[in-house]
């Protein structure tokens, strides 16, 4: 699909569009750029790393991808938001890197919400147990900003729709309970190429988009 109506359907719908990068050459972003796409996913550290290296500086990469530990450092100075916070020890590095850098880091909570055993991702209780940290350690310089979660590769779009409902509900109950409706916590990542549109019925608020707009990848 070409960018300007993906871009124009999705702003019309209050959504946010990632476009998701990885595999791709600095060239096809910079096509997209120069349309006025700044938001940008990369799943890898080390390419999203080098293409921000040679890229236009005010792009805003987001980190989709299972994040290592002793990786965050080469990212903490200028991601704008890593949607894979999967574990309270991942919290505890990546609040350690950013205030080595003096900045606060934006992170969403995966959820792991499919039925496949590959996806990284919270359950609720790990998820409760990382915000009560979170809200007991007043210097944090984290800002939890909502969910993230990937559904089932299924041909079902009933089960996938019931998939992204639960992250949804997931969503609302920790903003009731544990943020008190804080406006800071108001993202929902969920929605790609071949479920974007169910995501978005049931919720989403940003969606990460790669193939559609670039095509398929190879590797
Ligand atoms: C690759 C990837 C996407 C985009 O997938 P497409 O099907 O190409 O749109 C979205 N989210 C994550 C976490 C990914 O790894």
């Amino acid at each position: 699909m070409m960018y300007p109506k993906l871009k124009s359907e999705l702003d019309a719908q209050k959504v946010e569009l990632i476009a998701v990068s990885k595999a791709k050459p600095v060239s096809d972003i910079l096509d997209l750029y120069k349309m006025g796409q700044i938001h940008f996913g990369e799943n890898k550290v080390q390419e999203l790393v080098s293409k921000m290296e040679v890229l236009p500086k005010d792009i805003c990469w987001h980190l989709i991808g299972h994040l290592q530990k002793n990786k965050v450092k080469y990212i903490a100075p200028f991601i704008y938001l890593i949607h894979s916070l999967d574990s309270l020890d991942l919290y505890k590095t990546i609040d350690k890197e950013a205030k080595k850098n003096n900045r606060k880091i934006s992170v969403l909570l995966q959820f792991f919400i499919a039925d496949e055993e590959t996806k990284f991702g919270l359950d609720i209780n790990e998820a409760i147990q990382i915000i009560k940290f979170h809200q007991s350690n007043e210097s944090s310089n984290i800002i939890i900003c909502g969910v993230m979660g990937m559904a089932s590769y299924s041909e079902n779009p009933v089960k996938i729709s019931e998939e992204f409902k639960s992250l949804k509900a997931i969503f609302d109950r920790l903003k009731v309970e544990y943020f008190n409706n804080n406006q800071e916590f108001k993202e929902i990542s969920m929605g790609m190429s071949g479920d974007y549109q169910i995501a978005i019925d049931e919720g989403s608020t940003m969606v990460r988009i790669g193939s559609l707009l670039f095509g398929n990848r190879t590797t």
